[in-house]
């Protein structure tokens, strides 16, 4: 799976793929991720890419051209993927809501491109190019790199060979519709704060499994 991110800050996830399973990923090159400079495609010597938006209000909006020329720049990469494996992606506050069941379906595509917004936003012409816009909630972020890296994670850790234990995607919230996960615990069986004790459940340490898997069903957490 190849996740391709536009971004005039081509920099700020580094850390966040340096460390944890993102990492291990990309090293066993389950996927690859390539950040694409917006100012590549500038041609101006300020590298402009914004603009005052047309009818006048508040703030900046990213211009269409660099993002246009961006598009064809990484679609030649992926031309011979088959145009159902493939998507182009605006964040956008007010897109389609980005849960657990849309990463499961994506994670079955072969490329994503990630279009990330600054300032007001983008000139909506790009929505001609574009496959869908997502939103990873209600609530406004002021760019789209955090939402493209919620959701390369989200999908990430749903691809064979990420995690060390594939059984830990199948029973973990969220992987059946409205349903969380169950208590778990670990050492110590008792932790104590002062004279108050918190145990671990004793079936949990009764060894009888069927009864721990009864158990963890009816203590499922229902999300609401
Ligand atoms: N004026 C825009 C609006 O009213 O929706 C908000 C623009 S926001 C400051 C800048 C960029 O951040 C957006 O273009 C989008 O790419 C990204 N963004 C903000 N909130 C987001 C969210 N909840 N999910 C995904 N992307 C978001």
């Amino acid at each position: 799976m190849k996740f391709n991110i536009i971004t005039i800050f081509p920099k700020l996830l580094d850390s966040y793929l340096e460390e944890g399973i993102l990492s291990r990923a990309l090293a066993k090159k389950v996927i690859k991720i390539k950040t694409h400079d917006l100012r590549k495609w500038t041609k101006d010597k300020h590298r402009t890419v914004d603009d005052t938006p047309y009818g006048g209000g508040a703030g900046m909006l990213m211009k269409i051209e660099p993002l246009y020329k961006a598009l064809q720049h990484i679609k030649k990469s992926s031309q011979k993927i088959e145009k159902k494996k493939k998507k182009i992606i605006l964040l956008s506050a007010s897109g389609k809501k980005w849960n657990q069941a849309l990463a499961q379906k994506y994670s079955t595509l072969e490329d994503i491109v990630f279009i990330c917004g600054r300032y007001e936003g983008v000139d909506w012409r790009i929505k001609e190019f574009i496959d869908e816009e997502v939103s990873i909630g209600d609530y406004v972020l002021t760019g789209g790199e955090l939402a493209a890296m919620v959701i390369i994670d989200s999908i990430t850790r749903l691809l064979p060979g990420s995690l060390g234990n594939e059984n830990s995607v199948a029973e973990e919230s969220h992987s059946k519709k409205n349903v969380g996960e169950y208590p778990q615990y670990t050492r110590p069986e008792e932790f104590k704060v002062g004279q108050k004790k918190y145990k671990v459940p004793p079936i949990l340490l009764s060894g009888d499994h069927e009864r721990i898997k009864e158990w963890r069903r009816k203590n499922q957490k229902i999300i609401k």
